[in-house]
């Protein structure tokens, strides 16, 4: 699979480079040059694959001119070991709970899927590959947790120190092994400034195969078109039109849907849900495109006000407004409705939804006014534990806390503590790898 740049469609680049790379270098994103259909025979037999089958078949669609099927299958299979079930609330309105990975999020598919394969393309390297990160919490865990005991992989994370959740410290801090922690005396802000001057460093990439795990490597778009098909399957045989309703923030998750209907799967509309980071419902309402900058919300792993992938949209669509407006539909909602949705879904259908996944409802419920007949597939992409405070307290009652989270509380912080200043930062980088 050859890519182009959204600045540059004449660029070309493998999907190792694209993977390994993150971003081309004029600063645009990776776009796949072709995104082959499936197979009819596929397309129409979905319910005789298992999820892990769907995946596989999805993957070597767009990437058997770089892996050998076989190394695809063990990726595919590695990563992509949890399931995507479709949670029937009603007979219009489906829940796709993409929280059964490690970190409770949908951020597991990606970081898992673009750790298999970057530890494939550098396994004959005899240098291990350095990821670096900085975090303000939530994107360190899923990455934490996604190379986690990968072959020939270490990753360090930087975080601000006293300033992540107890809970996201533990995610970046107990694992062990290849994770190891950075607890910096700064903001998120120094985390990050940190690591880009490691990256402009000749000493440093001169001596330390280093590479990031961006959130909008392709690596991590890939995979989170697997479970659109997986979805799909599980509510085909309604014999309804079929929509999604995606809780949005930078974008990644819609977009890999939109990969998803390029290859085929008879997709009837998407819907953008946000909350009151609304640029892209706004642009989809309007036609006129305003970043601004973010507002902190309940929802906040969606206040995002310049959508990264948003790019990837346009280029989907070669920047015109009137058929991006065809496939998608947006809405964006107040903290207040995302409360009252909270309650709402819990009352009428006894299931305890997050404050992402309650976005998602709203703006399913909304489309559905015009379109009381097509089938919503409402992504849920956190566990409401994750949430747990603000959950309880909405719903007035207690949320259970599934095992693998409960079992990082009670394990032991491990951290390094460094300052702000680069040269300690330096020093330790040089001294360890
Ligand atoms: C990252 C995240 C989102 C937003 O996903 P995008 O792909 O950036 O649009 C939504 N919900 C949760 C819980 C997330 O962690």
């Amino acid at each position: 699979m050859q890519f182009y740049s959204t600045n540059n469609p004449t660029l070309r680049a493998s999907f190792q480079e694209a993977v390994f790379k993150g971003l081309p270098e004029d600063n645009g994103l990776f776009m796949p040059v072709e995104i082959p259909r499936l197979p009819e025979q596929f397309l129409n037999n979905l319910s005789n694959y298992s999820f892990s089958e769907i995946a596989f078949e999805v993957a070597r669609n767009l990437l058997h001119e770089d892996i050998p099927e076989n190394d695809i299958r063990r990726i595919v299979e590695t990563a992509i070991d949890f399931p995507a079930p479709a949670v029937k609330l009603d007979d219009q309105t489906y829940v796709l709970e993409l929280f059964h990975g490690p970190s409770l999020a949908f951020k597991d598919f990606g970081a898992r899927f673009m750790a298999q394969t970057m530890s494939y393309f550098n396994r004959k390297e005899d240098k291990e590959l350095v990821i670096l990160v900085a975090t303000s919490g939530d994107t360190g865990g899923a990455v934490a947790a996604g190379f986690y005991k990968t072959p020939g992989i270490q990753v360090v994370i930087l975080y601000p120190s006293g300033k992540v959740s107890p809970l996201q410290e533990k995610q970046l801090t107990a694992l062990g092994h290849n994770i190891t922690a950075l607890e910096i005396d700064g903001t998120f802000d120094d985390c990050q400034a940190l690591v880009k001057k490691a990256f402009l460093d000749r000493e440093i990439t001169g001596s330390i195969r280093l590479s990031s795990a961006n959130s909008i490597n392709i690596a991590r778009l890939i995979p989170q078109s697997f479970y659109y098909f997986e979805a799909y399957k599980q509510v085909a045989a309604q014999g309804k039109p079929v929509v999604f309703s995606i809780p949005s923030g930078n974008f990644g998750n819609l977009t890999a849907g939109l990969m998803a209907q390029k290859m085929g799967l008879p997709v009837e509309h998407f819907i953008a849900a946000t909350n009151a980071n609304d640029v892209v419902p706004e642009y989809l309402n309007t036609g006129s495109y305003q970043p601004r900058p973010s507002q902190r919300t309940l929802s906040n792993a969606m206040d995002v006000g310049a959508p990264s992938n948003f790019a990837r949209m346009l280029d989907f669509y070669c920047s015109t407004w009137n058929n991006m407006r065809h496939d998608i539909s947006g809405y964006a909602f107040s903290d207040s409705d995302t409360q009252e949705a909270m309650k709402e879904v819990f009352s009428q259908f006894n299931y305890v939804i997050d404050p992402h996944g309650a976005v998602g409802y709203l703006a399913l419920k909304e489309y559905q006014k015009t379109h009381p007949e097509h089938l919503g597939v409402i992504l849920e992409t956190a566990h409401p534990s994750k949430f747990i405070e603000d959950v309880e307290s909405i719903l007035e009652r207690k949320v259970e806390i599934p095992e693998r989270l409960a079992a990082l509380s009670d394990a032991e912080k491990v951290s390094v503590e460094l300052g702000t200043d680069y040269d300690g930062f330096k020093s330790w980088l040089q001294a360890r790898f």
